[in-house]
């Protein structure tokens, strides 16, 4: 059976243009996860008849809601009291919650402000939710037919909430049909390539369901099964991703959530491969996300942004003559570069990156966007150019960033990182 959510985000910040709601992304992407379907989000201020309208509204339409934000201990943050309100019930004092958020503080050196009690305090028939990672616990609580979690506003202990105690309460609902997912990440095809190869499988209402998603220059094959049980979506999925392998071949670089920078890392761990980055007009980007991946210093050697002529020369060792010759937007520098990292970080594998993101730079023969990518290895030194077209500086830095990671997995996958 379909069982619907909404995900409401609660704060006078978010509707005055000084925080993007994130809360309402990730709460989305795990109930869909597990099944739901995600009919609408909204954002509402913290004024009081706003929230009413939108907590009435959204949990007279939806079997799941939930909300962040509004839990703190100021008379502003009004989620409790609108929820009682709208419930006609009284809030009580939830005292093993009162307790702990006074110990919370004291643990901290904090001083605990009465305020505080307001967080502890609960619409009455509300169960709280443990908050280990901040003052606010969240509550649940039936509303009509839907069932609400109101939750802490702030990203890491929204987080904590929802994954131990919103997702496994919502996954036992009983009017949910168990669903699984398995995700196989591509590289290399075109969106209509990959399409035509499993065209077959896309057939609408089969089960698994397949579809194909392209976000940031990857595509994702997704595999998405209902059954009886969970363990049996689960098996389904697998089954139809062992159909799809063979058909898909090396255009599979990696299996579930994983992204390039950590299959890059990955490979060229399992390779013993060690890797640096010369980095002109990605300003440090490439380094700065490789070291989100745990685990990478066996991989990661180094890196240095290398963005003046000067600096080309002084830590990459490039010469004069040649960024005289070729200007510092050219293979030869880019190959330069990436051999003065791979020598100076005594790395296996050293990438380099220098282009013209723009606004201003560009020219007939090197528009903006045109960037130079150096590659150095122990038997060689390869160079070439990718022409990006030219929609703003963040485009043109991430699409190179794009294009490293796939140099390097393509490297590692051909066995030479
Ligand atoms: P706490 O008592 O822990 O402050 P709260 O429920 O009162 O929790 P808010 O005061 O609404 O939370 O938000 C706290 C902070 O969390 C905000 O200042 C903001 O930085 C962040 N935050 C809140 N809502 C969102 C959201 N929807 N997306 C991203 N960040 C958010």
């Amino acid at each position: 059976m379909t069982v619907t959510a909404e995900v409401l985000a609660i704060g006078d910040e978010l509707v005055h243009g000084g925080l993007l709601d994130t809360n309402s992304k990730r709460i989305a992407a795990e109930l869909e996860a597990i099944g739901l379907v995600v009919r609408r989000f909204t954002v509402t201020s913290d004024d009081p008849s706003a929230l009413r309208e939108v907590l009435a509204e959204a949990t007279a339409r939806a079997d799941v809601v939930v909300a962040t934000g509004g839990l703190g201990p100021t008379l502003d943050d009004r989620t409790r009291d609108v929820v009682a309100d709208l419930l006609g019930v009284e809030q009580l004092l939830h005292e093993p919650s009162w307790e702990r958020i006074q110990q919370w503080l004291r643990q901290r050196g904090r001083p605990v402000p009465d305020s505080n009690r307001r967080q502890a305090m609960l619409p009455q028939g509300a169960v709280p939710l443990d908050n280990p990672v901040g003052t606010a616990p969240g509550f649940r609580v039936r509303i009509g037919r839907a069932h609400l979690f109101a939750l802490p506003g702030v990203p890491r202990e929204m987080e904590r909430l929802l994954q131990d105690q919103v997702l496994p309460a919502v996954a036992e609902l009983p009017e949910l049909t168990p669903v699984a997912q398995h995700w196989l990440r591509v590289l290399g095809p075109s969106e209509a390539a990959l399409g035509e190869r499993i065209e077959p499988f896309m057939v609408p209402g089969r089960n698994p369901a397949v579809g194909i998603t392209a976000s940031g220059g990857l595509l994702t094959v997704r595999i998405v099964a209902t059954a009886a049980t969970r363990a049996d979506a689960r098996s389904f999925c697998l089954a139809t991703a062992a159909e799809l392998r063979p058909l898909l071949g090396e255009w599979v670089f990696a299996e579930g959530t994983t992204e390039l920078p950590e299959a890059v890392a990955e490979r060229f761990a399992l390779g013993r491969k060690t890797l640096a980055f010369a980095e002109s007009c990605t300003g440090g980007a490439l380094a700065a996300r490789l070291v989100d991946v745990p685990g990478v210093s066996a991989v990661f050697q180094g890196g240095v942004v290398a963005y003046s002529n000067a600096a080309k020369q002084a830590l990459l060792g490039v010469p004069e003559a040649l960024l005289a010759a070729h200007g510092a937007v050219s293979e030869p520098v880019a190959a330069a570069m990436a051999a003065g990292a791979r020598e100076r970080f005594a790395a296996d594998v050293a990438v380099a990156t220098t282009g013209i993101a723009g606004p201003d730079g560009g020219s007939a023969e090197k528009p903006v966007g045109t960037v130079c990518f150096g590659l150095a290895r122990a038997d060689a030194t390869v160079a070439w150019t990718v022409r990006i077209p030219d929609l703003g500086r963040t485009f043109v830095r991430d699409r190179a960033v794009f294009e490293v990671w796939r140099a390097l997995l393509r490297e590692a996958l051909d066995g030479r990182g």
